[in-house]
């Protein structure tokens, strides 16, 4: 069994059972994590809240350079770390390649931000005495992050390196599905000499160490990515704490793509952006808005682009390079997609890619589109997570627009056009917390990520990824001559 990191030790926890992780590719048991429990919460949180005593009070250009050691022992296990994210996740070993490159660059990001946060100076009316004021910006204490399953490396370093560079210490709960990569990453940073305590991690289930977790009184700051309707709960439970919050929750984007658009350029991002990860994206064109004059040309290289992905075993592709997606995380998140594939179909939508079952091991499906199915079918309502794409026809952008903020969600958002009046409308009127013009929906480190509506708030990556990890703090001081 491998072990969880409380207080800088490894540990089995208190309830000495494990919990399975399977390999979504073969449905075969790699490894056996421990159940974390309450209790193991609280051993967890009270290490965390005492290293923060030390902790908080280090030097900036402390913290950024352990940080800077640890990123180095990533690079040397890069590998091995590609590798585990592979068969714990399911993805491609290219992309989960990719996931350690951009998990290396966004903790490099925040390295380098940890000596350069500024607080302000204010001269004041004298009132009693002359004074002055100061905002300071103070670490809030422990944090709880609570990481999803699609992006386990990349969401723990957006919330990890934020946190630890401002002053926090923290709890991390991966997903119960994928917590072997991040239990390797946590070793990391203890080889690198982050003190016992600065990190800790409990591997179990969210219904159980999750909510022991978010309602824990010394947790000060909880960062979630996930599902809205799990967001929401934790909401409902931290309220009566009045944590502070951040909730990266899910999406649902819409892609418009205009008459002038470059549709050759608009086919493969749109194809990349809806089939990378296995569809399994909170950023990612999910809805695509197709206008008439462009529809037919679209679809055609659209389908001829998604014909060649075929679904394989993640650490083959390099041998195999028309290995673009692998497997479903979940046999949950398989049928529930099929679910959504099949009120397309009733709902009148074309089958125009894909569509069949993938039989044997794995919880395999295949790239799917469906062209035009009904406005209030559930590919159009709810988020679809795996590769299904529903393409729509629209007439012109007043439509486009419409349709793309007819919907709960409002976490990104692109259009393809070259023309500036139809960007400055797109920036304006579409409800989405980033948006993309000519590109597929990627999250970069330099830029500030949420989402409105049901897909949460508050930022990660960014300056303003930082600034969600500091409390503004005024202070007078006054007596002065
Ligand atoms: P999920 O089912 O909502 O789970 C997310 C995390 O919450 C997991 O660690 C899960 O643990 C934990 N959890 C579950 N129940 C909990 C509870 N009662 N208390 C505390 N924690 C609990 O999401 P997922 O299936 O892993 O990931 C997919 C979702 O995440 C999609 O909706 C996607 O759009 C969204 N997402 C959003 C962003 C963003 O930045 N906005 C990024 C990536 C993904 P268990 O695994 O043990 O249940
Ligand atoms: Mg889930």
């Amino acid at each position: 069994m491998a072990s969880m990191l409380i207080a800088g030790e490894k540990t089995e926890g208190s309830a000495g059972e494990g919990i399975d992780v399977v390999d979504p590719a073969t449905e075969a048991v790699i490894e056996t994590v421990p159940r974390g429990t309450a209790a193991d919460v609280d051993a967890a949180v009270q290490a965390a809240h005492k290293a923060f005593a030390s902790w908080s009070r280090t030097d900036a250009e402390e913290r950024a350079t352990l940080l800077r050691k640890a990123i180095a022992l990533i690079e040397r296990d890069r590998k091995e770390l590609t590798l585990s994210l592979v068969h714990e996740q399911g993805k491609p070993v290219t992309e989960a390649g990719g996931e350690i490159h951009h998990l290396i660059h966004g903790l490099n990001y925040y390295a380098d931000l940890a000596t350069k946060v500024k607080g302000s100076y204010h001269e004041l009316p004298s009132a009693l005495s002359k004074a002055y004021g100061m905002v300071i910006r103070r670490p809030m204490g422990v944090v709880a992050a609570i990481v999803p399953n699609n992006f386990p490396l990349t969401l723990l370093g957006t919330k990890l390196a934020p946190a630890l560079m401002a002053g926090n210490t923290i709890v991390v709960k991966p997903a119960a599905t994928t917590p072997l990569t991040t239990l390797k990453i946590a070793d990391l940073l203890l080889e690198a000499g982050f003190p016992a305590g600065v990190i800790n991690v409990i591997t179990g289930r969210g219904s159980e160490v999750g909510d022991a977790l978010v309602t824990h009184d010394l947790v000060r700051r909880v960062a979630f990515t996930g599902s809205t309707a799990v967001g929401r709960h934790i909401m409902g439970l931290a309220a009566p704490k009045l944590k502070r919050m951040t909730m990266e929750l899910g999406g649902s984007d819409p892609v418009i793509v205009t008459a002038d658009a470059n549709v050759k350029a608009a086919a493969r991002g749109i194809a990349i952006g809806r089939f990378w990860n296995c569809g399994q994206m909170c950023l990612g064109g999910k809805r695509v808005y197709v206008f008439d004059e462009v529809y037919d040309e679209l679809m055609e290289q659209l389908t001829r682009t998604v014909a060649k992905y075929e679904p394989g075993l993640g650490w083959e592709k390099s041998e195999k390079p028309n290995i673009r997606v692998g497997p479903l995380h979940t046999a949950d998140g398989r049928a529930e997609l099929r679910e959504q594939f099949q009120d397309a179909l009733d709902g009148g939508g074309e089958l125009v890619l894909g569509g069949d079952d993938i039989e044997g091991k794995g919880y395999f499906v295949q790239p799917t589109i469906v062209a035009n199915p009904a406005q209030d079918s559930r590919v159009a309502r709810e988020e679809t997570f795996g590769p299904l794409l529903p393409v729509w026809r629209v007439s012109n952008l007043d439509e486009a627009i419409d349709r793309a903020n007819d919907s709960e969600y409002g976490l990104g958002a692109s259009v393809w056009t070259n023309d500036v009046r139809i960007i400055h409308r797109v920036a304006n009127e579409v409800d989405a917390g980033m948006k993309w013009v000519n590109q597929f929906h990627y999250g970069y480190d330099e830029l500030p990520f949420g989402g409105v509506k049901q897909s949460g708030y508050g930022k990660e990556h960014g300056a303003e990824g930082l600034d969600y990890y500091l409390e503004d703090t005024a202070v007078v001081v006054g007596g002065l001559e």
